[in-house]
């Protein structure tokens, strides 16, 4: 039991000791105290995990309150300043574009629930586990919940519907989205959302997402099949309330599916300190935000990379005067931002609920001092340092004349060494690029060479493009 300092307890009675190396020492000396009277009261315990939950904050699970107050609580002052540190902050609520409704700063995300079978997304969900911890998230204030179609081999629905009877589905507002990619004529938009209705066991979805738009899917499904026709139907029937997309493509893209009609109400866009220039970026939140749209935020720390960086961003943040954790800095860098409605996480264990709920508990708008913007900016250049392929995605040799997609091949590159994770950028590197925009498809050309301002030898890059993610 050793580097700790904040003592927290939440309704269940699971009382949470966080790292403690910002105390001074007399405070040090007496939580140390308190933790050796902790320890002394095992027999008062139910479970003690003493074991880290994560590299920096270690729980005990207590009967109840008033032991853990008859353990803690009577220490001296500078423990009771402890405990009330570390109490959990009643839940932040934002503006949600121009809706006039009040979303909590976190959102669940509904597609990385507890699995039987510990594989991520399978579809084999601990359901009574994610129950618990769906529930336990409204309890302390959560609002929004999103879920989609393909989650969990098209599981997380059925268990996002269950975890809403006795009464739980009225203190939400829910998001889902339509598989746009099974979508062949005006008619699926119909069939998809009414399986999704009876899935959900509900006779509304409140906020109802065309699923993973881009460039082409907005041109070859949304325009094509005229689908704004059908969603606005089910505006009118009341089956869906409001409309929004979910966005993976650049910035152009984004910028031309937010001003295609007047129907959307919100979107949710991959955003977080790495991706202020890719997908819609800083520019795109702002965008939104302009035009009155709600902004959900996905992958807040790019699949829980943030949570775990590299040594030298991890010094960083640890020799910086304010104590937070890599996941807090992460998502309290993204609630800084007035044009961010919710952030949504992917939560695996209760222990995630209980972590993300005291941090959405004390983020703020506006919470960032210029000192702590810059150290966000270091930590963001530490991780470039590691970019293998000088990209700035300045798309000036783009159009390929053969149909590569340059400057997205090189992000996925690029994406493996940054947070060394080949089997993530592969896949990106599959779902996002087209076959014909894969780095495989380059001939040696040469043409697109001479325009680079980076001069990047781009015919040489992409044969290693290829071998590392084809
Ligand atoms: S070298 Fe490859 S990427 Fe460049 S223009 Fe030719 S085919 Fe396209
Ligand atoms: S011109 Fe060079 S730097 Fe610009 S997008 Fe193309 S490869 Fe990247």
């Amino acid at each position: 039991m050793r580097d700790l300092y904040d003592v927290g307890m939440n309704a269940e009675g699971t009382a949470i000791i966080f790292h403690r190396s910002a105390l001074g020492q007399s405070l040090k000396d007496q939580v140390d105290r308190a933790i050796g009277k902790t320890e002394s009261c095992n027999r008062h315990t139910r479970e003690t995990q003493l074991g880290p939950v994560s590299e920096w904050r270690t729980t005990l699970r207590l009967t109840s309150h008033n032991v853990f107050r008859r353990t803690l609580g009577r220490s001296r002052s500078g423990v009771e300043f402890a405990l009330n540190r570390g109490k959990r902050t009643a839940m932040q609520y934002r503006k949600f574009g121009k809706l006039g409704w009040q979303v909590s700063a976190l959102g669940f995300g509904c597609m990385r629930f507890p699995t039987a079978d510990g594989e991520r997304l399978s579809p084999n969900i601990l359901e009574d586990e994610a129950i618990r911890m769906v529930r336990h998230a409204i309890d302390n204030g959560v609002n929004y919940l999103d879920t989609a179609y393909p989650y969990h081999g098209g599981q997380s629905e059925i268990v996002v519907g269950k975890a809403l009877r006795d009464g739980y589905r009225e203190k939400v507002r829910l998001a889902t989205k339509l598989p746009t990619w099974q979508v062949t004529c005006a008619e699926d938009f119909d069939r998809l959302l009414d399986e999704q209705l009876k899935k959900l066991d509900t006779t509304h979805i409140d906020f109802y997402l065309l699923h993973a738009l881009g460039k082409s899917r907005w041109h070859e499904v949304v325009l094509k099949h005229d689908l704004f026709g059908r969603a606005e139907a089910a505006l009118a029937d009341g089956r869906i309330r409001h409309l929004g997309f979910s966005f993976h493509d650049d910035y152009e893209a984004f910028e031309e599916i937010v001003k295609g009609t007047d129907l959307w109400d919100f979107c949710q866009i991959q955003y977080n300190y790495m991706d202020t220039e890719t997908q819609a970026g800083t520019r795109g939140l702002k965008l939104a935000a302009e035009k009155g749209l709600a902004v959900a935020v996905m992958e807040p720390l790019m699949g829980g990379r943030l949570a775990d960086p590299p040594k030298d961003v991890r010094d960083a943040m640890e020799a910086f005067d304010v104590r937070r954790s890599p996941a807090e800095w992460a998502l309290g860098w993204l609630w800084d931002q007035p044009e961010v409605s919710v952030v949504l996480s992917g939560m695996s264990a209760m222990s995630q609920v209980e972590e993300n709920l005291a941090i959405a508990g004390r983020s703020r708008v506006g919470a960032f001092t210029g000192a702590e913007q810059a150290l966000i900016a270091r930590a963001r250049e530490m991780y470039q340092a590691r970019t293998v392929i000088p990209c700035t995605r300045c798309n000036y040799c783009m159009p390929c004349p053969n149909g590569l997609n340059i400057p997205g091949n090189f992000e996925h590159f690029n994406f493996a060494h940054l947070f060394d994770d080949v089997k993530t950028a592969k896949f990106r590197y599959q779902v996002f690029l087209k076959p014909e925009e894969r780095s495989s498809a380059c001939i040696d050309c040469g043409i697109c060479e001479d325009i680079c301002p980076q001069q990047i030898h781009i015919g040489e890059w992409m044969p290693k493009v290829t071998a590392l993610l084809g």
